[in-house]
């Protein structure tokens, strides 16, 4: 079996998806993961992304994962199929902008913040429940709101990694009952190479995984 074979078996249980991480991989390594079926890649950088969107085949369906600066807003709008790394409501409101202008609607994740590491990117869970009270986003009519996303500790603990996704999985069950009663709102976007398993158990919907197959 292929890396990708293994990982997709470990997977296929939970049926969630994979999200395979491409970022900084050439694109021979790229096609290699293409031609076993995979589909779905994602970057964290929107140069990189627009670049690969140019160069490999039209059918791949790219994800942002990392921070999304505004002024990258516009490169990103036209070629992301969901951009998982929102993570302030003026971001939301840009790409909101630019994607009326694109005459689409864009597909988003709410980057939660989970560690208590302040310099990590996301929402303050009390600070997004606040924003929601004020009803800011329902006049973001270009942006279809998907889920959540949260990236876990780096720690060898696995246990503090569970609860920071049990923690991810509280947000998203008190988010989509008080807020987004919506069918779209079905992704929980956590786990990586070294804590996928642990995502799955705790109700992942998205997994996203780069040294592991690559
Ligand atoms: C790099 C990255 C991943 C994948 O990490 P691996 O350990 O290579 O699986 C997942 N999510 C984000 C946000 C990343 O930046």
């Amino acid at each position: 079996m292929t890396k990708l074979q293994i990982v997709q078996s470990q997977i296929a249980p939970y049926s969630a998806q994979l999200v395979a991480v491409s970022k900084l991989q050439e694109n021979e390594k790229i096609m290699l993961l293409y031609d076993q079926g995979q589909r779905v890649f994602s970057e964290n950088r929107p140069q990189e992304l627009a670049r690969k969107y140019n160069e490999l085949p039209k059918d791949i369906e790219w994800h942002l994962i990392g921070h999304l600066q505004q002024n990258k807003v516009r490169m990103i709008v036209p070629i992301v199929h969901l951009i998982h790394s929102v993570d302030s409501f003026e971001l939301a409101k840009k790409i909101n902008a630019e994607a009326k202008l694109n005459f689409k609607k864009v597909n988003i994740l709410l980057q939660i913040k989970l560690s208590k590491e302040e310099s990590k990117h996301g929402f303050n869970f009390t600070e997004l429940i606040n924003s929601l009270q004020r009803d800011f986003w329902s006049e973001l009519n270009n942006i279809e709101i998907c889920g959540v996303m949260g990236i876990g500790s780096l720690t060898s603990e696995p246990s503090i990694t569970r609860q920071e996704f049990k923690q991810l999985k509280n947000y998203f069950e008190e988010l989509k009952s008080n807020y987004f009663k919506i069918n779209e709102f079905k992704e929980i976007s956590m786990g990586m190479s070294a804590d996928f398993q642990i995502a799955l158990e705790e109700g992942a919907t998205m997994v996203r995984i780069g040294s592991l197959i690559f």
